[in-house]
């Protein structure tokens, strides 16, 4: 499954390229998840994605298109105006195209008003561990699906998404989301799976 394809109704507004505070966090996340191949480019597809909550409905994410890059500037990051799960909608502005998953992002942010960054990261190290592990998943459905709103949804009907707040997506291979009450948290639960890993095998 791939992460290329835009499947929503977006309101995109072309403006001016966001400020560098926008997004200085976002980046600082991103340089390393890059170097550790869990955001990049695989077969000329980009993959992963990262967003950091502005306020109530808005957030900055990594625009569309953009895993092959090293560095990110200005012009590469989306402001998500508004969002709406509900109507499949969303409302962009910056110099380029929100990534493909920002209505999961979203729909993860409405999970509760203290998530303030989601990670998606693609890892088939990963993605495998935590589907064969007790680790929250979606069922086989499309990424950036109206299924996955649902999902995402369902997964976390009856629990505090922060006290679990990682799920693996059967469905998008390779595709697994990570979020918490700020990046550097979120970034952190990561690394944690990870350790979880090389534990297992050892
Ligand atoms: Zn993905």
């Amino acid at each position: 499954m791939i992460d290329g394809i835009i499947k929503y109704n977006f309101d995109f507004q072309q403006s001016s390229p966001l400020e560098e505070s926008q997004f200085i966090e976002i980046e600082a996340v991103r340089s390393r998840l890059l170097a550790l191949g869990l955001i990049g480019v695989a077969n000329g597809i980009g993959y992963g994605n990262i967003s950091q909550r502005v306020d109530r409905d808005s957030f900055v994410i990594t625009g569309t298109q953009t895993g092959h890059l090293k560095n990110l500037n200005a012009n590469h990051y989306s402001l998500i105006e508004e969002y709406d799960n509900k109507k499949f909608y969303l409302k962009s502005s910056g110099a380029i195209k929100p990534s493909s998953e920002a209505l999961t992002h979203g729909t993860i942010y409405n999970l509760s008003d203290e998530i303030g960054a989601v990670v998606h990261i693609h890892s088939k190290r990963v993605w495998r561990f935590m589907l064969d592990g007790s680790y929250l998943k979606t069922a086989v459905v499309e990424y950036g699906s109206v299924d996955m709103i649902d999902e995402v949804n369902r997964i976390f009907s009856d629990i505090d998404p922060l006290s679990n707040p990682k799920f693996v997506m059967a469905g998008h291979e390779e595709g697994v989301m990570i979020f918490g009450k700020n990046l550097l948290e979120a970034e952190m639960i990561l690394f944690e799976i990870v350790g979880d890993i090389i534990k297992n095998e050892n």
